[in-house]
C-alpha cells in the first residue's frame, strides 16, 4: 500500500533550527505523520513554545538547545538521543542564515565565516555525528535544506556568501549520499525558492520593493509557504522515497525555468 510509505510512525526524526519558519513547519508535518519530533534550535525557549503548540496539536515532540556550530554539543546531543531512544531514524539539517543584500565586496571576513559556519560547516557536523549513529543501524534518511539560490545567483540582492555557502550543501548532499547509499543511509535536499517566513520577512524588511523582482522573475508569480517545503521533507524523510539519494529536490514555483 503506497500511502503506508509515508508514515513515520515508530520513527525518531531530529530536526534543527526547528523553532519557527520551515523548520517548525517540517516539526508538524513529520510529526502528524507520526514521528517523535526532536525539536533543536539555539533559541531553547522558542523551541520549547513550538513543541508546545505542536504537543497541543496531539503530536510528539520534545525541544533540545541546540546550537548547529558547536561540534562537541551537536555529538553529544546525537549520543545522548541514540542512547535514550535507541536511535535516530531521520535528521533534517534546516537551521540556517541569510543576512542578504551585502555586495561582494563589501562582505566581512566574519559575514562570510558566519555564513559558512551555520549554514555549510554545521550541515557537516550534524550528518556526520546522526549519520555514525544510522551507518551503525544500516538504515537512516538526512534532508538537508539547500536553496535555489546554490543553483542561480538571486537578482536584486547580492548574497555569494549565501549562494556559495547553499551550493557546499548540494555538493555535501551528493558526496555523503555517495559514501553512504549501500549502507542504508540515504541523504537528499530541498532547494526552496522564496518562503515566507521571519528570515525572508526581515531580508524584505530592508527593500520591500524586492518582493516585486521576485514575483517578476517567478514563473508561478508568488513566494513559498513552510507548509510547501516541509511536505517535500516529509517525502524525502519517509519510505516513499526510498529511490532518491543525492538529489536536490527543486521547490521553487518554477523560479529556476527562466
Ligand atoms: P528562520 O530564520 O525562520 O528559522 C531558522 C531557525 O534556525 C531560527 O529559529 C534560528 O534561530 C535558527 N538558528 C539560527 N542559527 C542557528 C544555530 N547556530 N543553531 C541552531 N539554530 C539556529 O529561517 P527559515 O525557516 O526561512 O529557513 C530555514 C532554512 O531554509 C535555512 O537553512 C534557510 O537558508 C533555508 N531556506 C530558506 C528560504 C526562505 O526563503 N525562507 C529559501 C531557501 C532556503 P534564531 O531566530 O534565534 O536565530
Amino acid at each position: 500500500m503506497i500511502l503506508e510509505k509515508f508514515s513515520m510512525e515508530d520513527r525518531t526524526a531530529v530536526i534543527t533550527g526547528g523553532a519557527r519558519g520551515i523548520g517548525a513547519a517540517t516539526a508538524g508535518a513529520l510529526g502528524e505523520a507520526g514521528a517523535h519530533v526532536v525539536l533543536t534550535d539555539i533559541d531553547a525557549a522558542a523551541a520549547e513554545a513550538t513543541v508546545s503548540a505542536l504537543r497541543a496539536d496531539g503530536l510528539t515532540a520534545e525541544a533540545a538547545h541546540l546550537d548547529v556550530t558547536d561540534s562537541g554539543a551537536v555529538n553529544a546531543l546525537a549520543d545522548e538521543l541514540n542512547e535514550r531512544l535507541g536511535g535516530v531514524d531521520v535528521l533534517v539539517n534546516n537551521a540556517g542564515i541569510a543576512e542578504s543584500n551585502v555586495p561582494a565586496e563589501k562582505t566581512s571576513d566574519r559575514h562570510w565565516r558566519r555564513h559558512f559556519d551555520i549554514n555549510l560547516d554545521a550541515v557537516f557536523w550534524c550528518a556526520r555525528a546522526f549519520g555514525k549513529g544510522m551507518l551503525a543501524r544500516g538504515r537512516g534518511s538526512i534532508v538537508n535544506i539547500g536553496s535555489m539560490s546554490g543553483i542561480i545567483a538571486n537578482r536584486p540582492q547580492p548574497q555569494s556568501f549565501y549562494n556559495a555557502s547553499k551550493a557546499g550543501v548540494h555538493m555535501l548532499t551528493k558526496s555523503l549520499a555517495a559514501e553512504w547509499a549501500a549502507r542504508g543511509v540515504r541523504v537528499n535536499a530541498v532547494a526552496p525558492t522564496y518562503i515566507n517566513t521571519p528570515l525572508v520577512k526581515a531580508v524584505l524588511a530592508g527593500d520591500p520593493e524586492m518582493t516585486d523582482v521576485w514575483l517578476d522573475m517567478t514563473p508561478s508569480h508568488r513566494i513559498g509557504e513552510p507548509e510547501e517545503v516541509a511536505a517535500v521533507v516529509l517525502f524525502l524523510a519517509c519510505d516513499a522515497s526510498s529511490l532518491l539519494t543525492g538529489s536536490i529536490v527543486v521547490a521553487d514555483g518554477g523560479y529556476t525555468c527562466w
